[in-house]
Formats: C-alpha cells, structure tokens, sequence
C-alpha cells in the first residue's frame, strides 16, 4: 500500500471520527438546551397562571376563577395551553382543546392526539377553594427543528469526509511528488555515473535533507569508486612492470648460447624481479584485506622495546649493506602499548627501510623511542634525500612516490600500509622533512 494511500486512509479516519464526535455533540447539547428551555418556560408559566388568578380574581367565585384562566390563556403562544380543573379533578376549562389531564408537577412528556407534548400541573388556592391546573407545551415544531438539525449533521458528516479525502488526495500528491522525481533521478544513476546529484527542492524541508545527505553519501562513494579504480590500475601497471622485466630477461637470455656466467646473472635479474613481483603482491593483498576489513589486529599488551629489538638486526644488516650507521636509543623503562606485534615489526621495517633506501652513503640513520606524557613515541630520522614540501601531503596515499628514478625498489605502498597499521592502533603518523638535509617519521601510540 503506498505512503499516498495510508496517509489518506489515515487522515481520513482520524477526522470522520472527529466530525462524528462534533456531530453527536452538537445534536446532544441543542437536545438538552431545547428540553430545559421549555421545562423553564412551563415553571415560568405555571409560576405565572398561579399569580395571575390569585391577584386578579376577587372572591370564591368559580366562574370568576375560569374567566381568569380563560384570559391568561389567550397570551400564551402557539402551540401551548391549558386546562383548569376544579380539586376533585373536575375539567372547568380547556383552552385551547386537548387530551391531556392532570398530570405530574415535574414536567414530563407524553403522547397526546399523535402529537409529542411537554406538561406539567399545579394548584392554586383562591380563599377556601383550591383549584388545579395543566400546562402544556406542544413538541412538534422544536422536534420539528432538531429533526431536520440531525438530518444536516448526519450529511455534513459524509459531505465533509468526502471533502477531506479529496483534499488529502490532492495535498499529499503535491507533497510527494518530488519524492516520485528524486526516485527516477536515483534510478538513473549507475556506478558509472555516480558523479551526478539528485535534484534538490528549493524548500529546506524535510526532502531538501534528505536529497542533501543522499548527495553527500553519493560523493562519497564517487570517491570510493574513484580511488579503487586508480587503485586497480596502478596495481595493474605496477604489476605489468617486473612481469616484463622477467619475460625480458628471459627471452634476450634464450635467443643464443650463453656463458654460465651471463645465465647466472640474468637468472638473479630475474629472481630481484620475482621478489620485487612477490612483496607487490603480497602488499597488495594486505591492503585489500584491509579495505574488506577481514584483517584485524590481535592486539595485545607489550612492550614496544621488545618489538625493536627484534627488528633490530635486520635493519642494521640493510644498514650496513648500504654503508650506512644505525643508531638505536631505548629507554630504561618498559614502553608499554596495546599492539599487534607482528604488524608493529612491519610498521617499523617499512619505516627503517625508507630511512635507508632514502639515505646515500655516508650517512645516519636514527631510531629513538620514548614515553612522553600520556604516549609512546617512535622517531625514524634520517640525513637523506629528504621529502619536498609539495609532495609531503600525499607520500601516505597509495602507489604515491615523489620521483621514480630515485627509488629504485618499492611502489609506493609501504607507507599506506604503516598508516593503516598505526591507524589500527588508534595512533598518529607524522613526518617532517628537509630536501637534501633528511627526514624524521615520528609515531605517536597512546600509552597502555
Ligand atoms: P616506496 O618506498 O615503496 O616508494 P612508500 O610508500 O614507503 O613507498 O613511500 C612513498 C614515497 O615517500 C617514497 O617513494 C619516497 O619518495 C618518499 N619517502 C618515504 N620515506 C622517505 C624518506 N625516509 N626519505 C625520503 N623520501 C621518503
């Protein structure tokens, strides 16, 4: 059932529902209004009919009692009158002709000749002589009005409904057409296509949000699906290189009869290649996993100089393999961080190796530990290269690198991973870097 249809039925419900309940209201405070002004008006009268013959009559005489009624009757209005009757019941006078009788002394109704009548009787004392009467009220015509009072109530109500439903039709297909609109717009976006917006309407309403955040949300994934297609064709490219290389290699080694030494140096050509194809690959998986969010973190309590010291003599090994000094400052104390121990040694390998790979002979590097307030700071110095100001921004995005030709080995993707890494850590990678003076990576891990 659509939204249109439920607001209606709703709405519609909801209001015949009130107008019925208007409806019995009204009909029920005119019926109690009508009762009581007539019941006021026989007490009014009777009150009056007493007065009037007790002031007007002089002496006992009963026929001066009738003439007295017989007058007072004449000023009553349509529709009403009264009979006179002598204390034993006898009928004196009835004005004008009814069947109506003595009757109780609270008004009460009663069917008289077809007709509905209100009465009521009443005594009066005239010297010795009592006499008693009846006053009457005839219903008709005020049944008469409450009838067709009803008769109007019971059509405005039908009358009114099919007004609201109408109206209700109307509005909420103004209200909701721009919802039909933004539907189409967003069908006819596809994932090749989600740099379009959907139409936004002018009044900031409800809609307007809701357009606004569907259009934020659609940049967003513009941009998802923007960095995963660069990211798919920079590893396609990155990869097409060493596969290359070795096919090359291969190839210009088979077209003729090689010595043992020229087939020993092609096949270490083509074994950097293959390690060099194998950490790519290896790298890449890793950052997918990691967008797929299926590698998580076994983190655990340790201490963070037990961690460099494992990866000690391998950096020092690549140290000095490319003539260079490294220099390890721990402290006394234990550094204690929650961590993954595993992704803390690459953290810090990928860190160490640019130091390295970055830094030309003779030079330093520095690695510096240390508990400072409520973190645990890591410091990777080195006298290299160093990074220029313009690409420092971007050295953490993926396959980024500041100059092919001065790297030699790595794609661009051993920062990402340690972002991702330190990040994992709720942690924070910072850098500074002077060109031609070198560079410091400092990680900041908030202290176990
Ligand atoms: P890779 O080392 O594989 O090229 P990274 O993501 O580790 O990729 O680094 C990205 C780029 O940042 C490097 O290519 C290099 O240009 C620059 N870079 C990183 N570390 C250093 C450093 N210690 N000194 C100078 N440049 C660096």
């Amino acid at each position: 059932m659509s939204i249109r249809v439920r607001l209606i039925l709703w709405h519609s419900s909801v209001f015949a529902i009130s107008l019925i309940g208007f409806a019995l209201v009204i009909w029920l405070g005119t019926r109690t209004a009508v009762d009581s002004d007539i019941d006021t008006w026989l007490y009014l009268q009777a009150d009056g009919l007493a007065r009037f013959i007790k002031e007007e009559t002089h002496g006992t005489d009963e026929a001066a009692v009738i003439e007295e009624a017989r007058e007072f009757s004449s000023g009553l209005p349509k529709g009403s009158g009264i009979q006179l009757f002598h204390r034993d019941g006898q009928l004196l006078l009835s004005r004008p002709e009814a069947a109506v009788g003595l009757v109780s002394e609270e008004p009460s109704t009663f069917l008289s000749d077809e007709s509905r009548l209100r009465a009521l009787s009443g005594r009066v004392a005239v010297g010795e002589n009592e006499f008693r009467f009846t006053l009457w009220r005839s219903l008709d015509s005020t049944e008469a009005a409450l009838g067709d009072l009803r008769l109007v109530l019971i059509l405005m109500v039908p009358a009114f409904l099919l007004i609201s439903v109408a109206g209700g039709w109307l509005l909420s297909r103004r209200a909701l057409r721009p919802i039909d609109d933004v539907t189409e717009a967003a069908r006819r976006i596809s994932l090749q296509d989600l740099s379009s917006s959907l139409p936004v309407p002018k009044h900031r309403d409800e809609l307007h949000r809701l357009c606004e955040a569907w259009n934020e949300m659609l940049h967003r994934l513009d941009d998802s699906a923007k960095q995963l297609h660069q990211f798919t064709a920079d590893a396609s490219h990155e990869l097409r290189s060493p596969v290359t290389l070795i096919r090359t290699t291969a190839e210009l080694t088979l077209r003729k009869e090689r010595s043992p030494a020229q087939y020993q140096e092609a096949l270490r050509g083509i074994q950097k290649d293959a390690e060099k194809l194998t950490e790519l690959v290896q790298n890449l998986m890793e950052l997918a996993r990691a967008d797929a969010g299926q590698s998580k973190f076994s983190l655990v309590r340790l201490d963070l100089r037990e961690v460099v010291s494992e990866v000690r003599p391998k950096a020092e090994s690549i140290a000095s393999q490319n003539n260079l000094v490294l220099a390890v400052y721990l402290p006394e104390r234990e550094l204690t961080v929650i961590g993954d121990r595993g992704a803390l040694r690459r953290l810090l390998l990928v860190l160490l190796e640019n130091a390295v790979k970055f830094t030309p002979p003779p030079g330093k590097v520095h690695l510096r530990a240390a508990a400072i307030s409520s973190e645990v700071v890591l410091e990777i110095e080195d006298t290299g290269i160093g990074i220029p100001p313009e690409h420092l921004a971007r050295i953490f995005d993926r396959f980024y690198q500041v100059d092919d030709s001065r790297t030699g080995t790595g794609v661009g993707l051993g920062l990402s991973i340690a972002q991702w890494i330190v990040q994992g850590h709720n942690g924070r990678i910072e850098v500074q870097s002077t060109a031609g003076i070198g560079s410091i990576f400092r990680v900041f891990f908030p202290a176990a």
